[in-house]
């Protein structure tokens, strides 16, 4: 089926077109029926694969079948996710949904001036896609009111329902009429996170797209073990290697984050960082020129693990394992989304090896082991300490190895 036999208006599918989906996704499939019924639903499909289309079409297109005059301070459908990135990706694809129909979005996150935010909301909007903290500020000064909201959507719900969020839904949902369409949204999800959603929705349609893999299928990941204080000649390795391919590496902390960065530096490799020590206005700038490639390498904290959108990342680098079992499908998943492919390597010390496990427990299977032979660990070692060892030009290593691929695979077709 394509978008074009959907009933749905006439300039969401034309917006559809220009976005360049012909298409839905499997996800996008499945939710937009139930969704445009008005059901509750509870949505598990694999990074990349479209659920941000899969609940603005359904959603747009209801609000803008159900004319309704728009009244200053009043929204009709809360969209809520985790970081400032994120709102204003998915206020993006909202926009380009609902382009030229009578459907009006708005974004909102702290950080940054909020008098604008209040003139915005002054005129009125339809969609409000927003981070907790900045809303419930609005919320308490009487310029938000979310008594009339028809729908409520959680993207990244399990993160959305877990510690750090959960107190800031459960006070925001006291302030929404109780008959309205709830939407909940994720890559993973576990069993406790499952039964508190559950006590949210009424009657949800529950979606799961291939539940016995939670990393897509387009990633290809696996593990090399390397200890902690040699990462960083491996990491060298790899981006020299690579000059031309966009790489996305995560670490644990900040600080390391920085620390990762000059190493880095020393080695004359540019980098960018990203982490919650940032300003927003620079956490932009910086997702910008990842963006577009004007530097290709960026280290990042889990706070850009889910969810964002980066076309043609080549790889991901876990260069510390994440400490919550599931960023791990989420960092591999800033690789390898819509119909492209990416690979994604993580480095696993000694002291990780259980953390590994652990993830390995959540993924339910053992993730390929990448072994680097000894002499070649070494040398990178030695390369890295700038004291080459001999004949070790890992580039023409692997030119050359590509270039005997080539003569195989010629030699095959003259067969
Ligand atoms: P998810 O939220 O599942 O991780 P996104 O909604 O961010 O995924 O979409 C991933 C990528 O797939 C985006 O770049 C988006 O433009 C693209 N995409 C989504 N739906 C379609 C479609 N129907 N046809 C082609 N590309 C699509
Ligand atoms: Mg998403």
């Amino acid at each position: 089926m394509k978008f074009e036999d959907y009933s749905i208006a006439i300039d969401i599918k034309r917006n559809l077109e220009r976005l360049g989906f012909r298409k839905p996704t499997d996800i996008q499939f499945k939710s937009i029926p139930p969704i445009m019924r008005g059901e509750d639903v509870l949505a598990i499909a694999q990074t990349g694969t479209g659920k941000t289309a899969a609940f603005a079409i359904p959603v747009i297109n209801t609000l803008n079948e159900r004319r309704r005059t728009r009244s200053a301070e009043e929204i009709r459908c809360l969209v809520m996710v985790p970081t400032h990135e994120l709102a204003l990706q998915i206020t993006e694809v909202f926009d380009a949904i609902a382009n030229r129909t009578r459907v009006k979005t708005l974004c909102i996150f702290g950080g940054v001036d909020q008098e604008p935010q209040i003139a915005a909301l002054q005129k009125g909007a339809d969609i409000l896609i927003t981070t907790p903290g900045r809303m419930f500020d609005l919320v308490s000064q009487g310029h938000l009111k979310l008594n009339q909201v028809e729908i409520l959507i959680l993207d990244e719900a399990d993160h959305m329902l877990d510690l750090g969020f959960i107190g800031d839904i459960q006070d925001m949902i006291k302030f929404l009429p109780k008959k309205r369409q709830t939407l909940f949204f994720s890559a993973t999800i576990n069993e406790k996170i499952k039964k508190l959603a559950y006590s949210l929705v009424h009657n949800p349609i529950r979606i799961q797209i291939s539940p016995k893999d939670p990393v897509a299928k387009n990633i290809q990941h696996a593990v090399s073990f390397i200890e902690m204080d040699e990462k960083r000649f491996f990491l060298e390795r790899i981006i020299k290697e690579h000059p031309i391919s966009k790489i996305l590496i995560f670490v644990r902390t900040k600080v390391r984050a920085e620390r990762v960065a000059k190493a880095m530096e020393r080695a004359s490799i540019k980098t960018l960082t990203m982490h919650s020590d940032k300003e927003h206005t620079e956490r932009l700038m910086v997702l910008d020129e990842f963006k577009k490639g004007k530097t290709k390498i960026l280290i990042a904290t889990d706070i850009n693990a889910r969810g964002i959108d980066i076309p043609h990342v080549d790889y991901v680098i876990n260069y510390d394992l994440p400490e919550v079992a599931e960023n791990y499908v989420h960092r591999v998943g800033r690789t390898g989304r819509g119909e492209q492919k990416g690979q994604a390597i993580s480095f696993c010390s000694s002291e990780e090896k259980p953390i590994l496990k652990e993830i390995e427990g959540f993924l339910q299977k053992p993730i390929h082991v990448l072994e680097i032979d000894k002499n070649d660990y070494q040398a990178t070692i030695e390369y890295g300490n700038e004291s080459i060892a001999p004949n070790t030009d890992w580039k023409s290593l692997i030119d050359q190895a590509e270039k005997e691929d080539e003569i195989i695979k010629k030699k095959k077709r003259k067969k």
